[in-house]
């Protein structure tokens, strides 16, 4: 069946240098859907991504999939800093933790799924490729956040989980040194994000390990690499690998 989609043009695009392999994730950060829908549609504010996903699960397409649409800003990921030209960005309507974060309806999620189904089976996009907008940028953004489902988008097959059994250990924290500390910022930049390792459990440190809590342990945002933190990034370091993700690594 055909998806369901409300054309909404926006002008703020321009041409993409590679297919896209990626999905990108955000919710758009606005008291309202509309407002957001008119932001992403305005010249002057510079900002689009492919579509955007209302709370009723209306879906709207702002962008066309081969075009390079406007989302990511300042980025990286395993070493690619053009996100927008590797991505297909996803809005998801909620008022985020500026202006009222709250869960993402059934309705939306269920409609956000079936566009992923169809968005996969034009591209090819791997699993480990399906992230959100603070994986890619943890200084900057916190979207789509803690109460996004992940652990559900991967149980319909889109997405890495990892629950590992129950992993006990002192927590690495802030103020850390050691080698400890440096085996786990080098799993978290072979993962895909940006600081390099130095042993040295620092503010960016603290930043990083947060991003990946809200992502993928969303029960513990508190920037402390707990047992539980450490044992779920290894095992998705493993699933990343078997999947054959390949990218420059440096
Ligand atoms: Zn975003």
């Amino acid at each position: 069946m055909p998806l369901d989609v409300i054309e909404a043009p926006s002008p703020n695009f321009d041409a993409r240098s590679s297919p896209p392999d990626m999905i990108l994730l955000h919710y758009t950060g606005m008291p309202t859907g509309l407002a957001a829908l008119e932001r992403l549609r305005d010249p002057a504010a510079k900002v689009s991504a492919h579509y955007l996903v209302e709370e009723d699960g209306r879906i709207f397409r702002l962008v066309a999939e081969t075009r390079r649409a406007w989302h990511a800003g300042v980025s990286w990921w395993r070493s690619e800093t053009d996100i927008n030209a590797r991505s297909i960005g996803l809005e998801i309507v909620n008022p985020g933790h500026e202006h009222g974060y709250r869960a993402f309806p059934q309705a939306q999620i269920d409609a956000l799924i079936a566009l992923i189904v169809d968005i996969r089976s034009r591209w090819e996009i791997a699993d480990a490729r399906i992230l959100g907008h603070s994986d890619v940028a943890p200084g900057r953004k916190q979207d789509p956040g803690e109460l996004f489902p992940w652990k559900r988008l991967a149980a319909y097959g889109h997405g890495l989980w990892f629950e590992p059994a129950p992993a006990p250990g002192p927590p690495l924290k802030p103020g850390d040194e050691g080698l400890g500390v440096y085996a786990l910022q080098a799993g978290l930049h072979r993962f895909g994000y940006e600081p390099r390792p130095s042993g040295r459990y620092d503010e960016e440190t603290a930043t990083v390990v947060r991003a990946f809590q809200r992502h993928w342990r969303p029960e513990r945002v508190d920037g402390i690499a707990d047992g539980e933190t450490r044992a779920r990034l290894v095992g998705l370091l493993t699933l990343a690998q078997t999947e054959g993700v390949t990218g420059v690594l440096s």
